[in-house]
């Protein structure tokens, strides 16, 4: 029996996977029976369960993260002439959000600790131009909260925190999203919790929330005779009901997933001593909800590149990812006069960083799997 175990295949590692038990399935089938399909009464249910969340901010939902940090930008007025900063090294949908908008996204370097904005480049990148601040909490990892406040308000900058991996991190405990300006959430199934596809913005401001539920569906407002007038430049990124219930139960295990990632973080860092080392992530404090862990690798040391470390993870069944490339390295923002060497502590990161498994269903022994492996793989590498 053991000896047949043991020659069992191991099973597949993804670096990311969501949870769905089957109440959320069958919650879901209830939903498509109910022949409501799209945004109605879960929609306005998981709006109310999200803004609970974040200390009764309002609270509206989207198609996705990326287009909700559009609706934000839109919200606060952004379009052709101004300036946004963020990162040079996060997702490639901020930048293209603000691009959409007419605006220009100017890119700063991360901190190589952190790999959140970094806020000393941030405040030097700052010019007449500037309308706003769009800052990732990388990783689940919150920005100093203090420090990125105090830099708005001393310069009179709208924040839409792109917290797309951070939904359930806190900053000296308080969630983020129920303080500060704008922050966008996606429920994407790599994030901390899906809805399939969708994101969310969690506002300071009531008015600003109806005024993104107008972009959100074709600009509409209502007339007191019953009929529709369109008073702003809207789009259709309304979330289905079907999503909104999956996101309502997803929300309820929310703070047991993010307990989960700690405890798998944490696991991690007991673990994966390689020689040579890696760079391992900033710990950070209770409030980071670790939506990836990604040490970097010390190519320097190894005769192997990342992808021949990620096809030798492969052939053992441990899948990983890149997050993320630098993006103002990409052909779209090189046009804008990007290019090598421009931030050398995002392309530090974005050249030797390796996401590797975890999500709340990996195991402890899956990921003491991953460290010997990864060890194993170096090691045989080593200069
Ligand atoms: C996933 C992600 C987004 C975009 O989220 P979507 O819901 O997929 O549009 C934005 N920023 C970061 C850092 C992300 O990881």
């Amino acid at each position: 029996m053991h000896a047949v175990d043991s020659k069992k295949a191991k099973p597949f590692l993804p670096f990311a996977r969501p949870t769905i038990d089957e109440t959320m399935v069958s919650a879901v089938a209830d939903t498509l029976r109910s022949l409501w399909i799209t945004s109605g009464p879960q929609v306005l249910a998981f709006e109310k369960a999200l803004s609970e969340y974040h200390g009764g901010r309002p609270v509206r939902v989207f198609t996705s993260a990326t287009a909700a940090l559009e609706v934000a930008l839109l919200v606060a007025g952004i379009g052709p002439g101004d300036e946004v900063i963020m990162p040079a090294q996060t997702f490639f949908s901020c930048a293209n959000a603000i691009a959409h908008t007419g605006a220009r996204p100017v890119f700063v370097d991360v901190d190589p600790i952190t790999r959140n904005m970094d806020l000393a480049a941030t405040e030097a990148a700052i010019n007449p131009r500037t309308r706003a601040l769009m800052p990732t909490h990388f990783a689940g990892l919150p920005m100093d909260m203090d420090a990125l406040y105090e830099l708005a308000g001393d310069t009179d900058l709208r924040v839409i925190e792109d917290a797309a991996l951070a939904i359930g991190s806190q900053w000296q405990g308080r969630r983020i999203g129920s303080f500060g300006d704008i922050a966008s959430f996606s429920f994407h199934p790599n994030k901390n919790m899906t809805t399939i596809e969708g994101g969310a913005l969690v506002f300071a401001d009531e008015a600003e929330a109806q005024l993104a539920e107008r972009f959100r569906f074709h600009g509409i407002a209502r007339n007191p005779d019953g009929t529709r007038d369109v008073t702003v430049l809207g789009g259709k990124y309304n979330l289905p009901d079907v999503n909104a219930r999956l996101g309502l139960l997803q929300l309820a295990r929310l703070d047991e997933f993010t307990a989960r990632r700690q405890k798998l973080a944490a696991r991690y860092f007991e673990q994966l001593q390689t020689d040579p080392p890696c760079t391992l992530p900033a710990r950070g404090d209770a409030g980071h909800s670790w939506n990836f862990f990604a040490p970097l690798l010390p190519l320097d040391q190894l005769t192997l590149t990342r992808k021949q470390v990620m096809d030798a993870l492969q052939a053992e069944g441990i899948g990983t990812g890149i997050s993320y490339e630098a993006v103002h390295l990409t052909t779209q923002y090189r046009k804008l006069g990007y290019r090598e060497g421009d931030f050398p502590h995002a392309e530090h990161i974005a050249c030797t960083t390796l996401t590797l498994p975890l999500y709340p269903a990996l195991e402890e022994a899956d990921v003491d799997r991953v460290c010997q492996t990864l060890r194993a793989v170096l090691h045989a590498a080593k200069r």
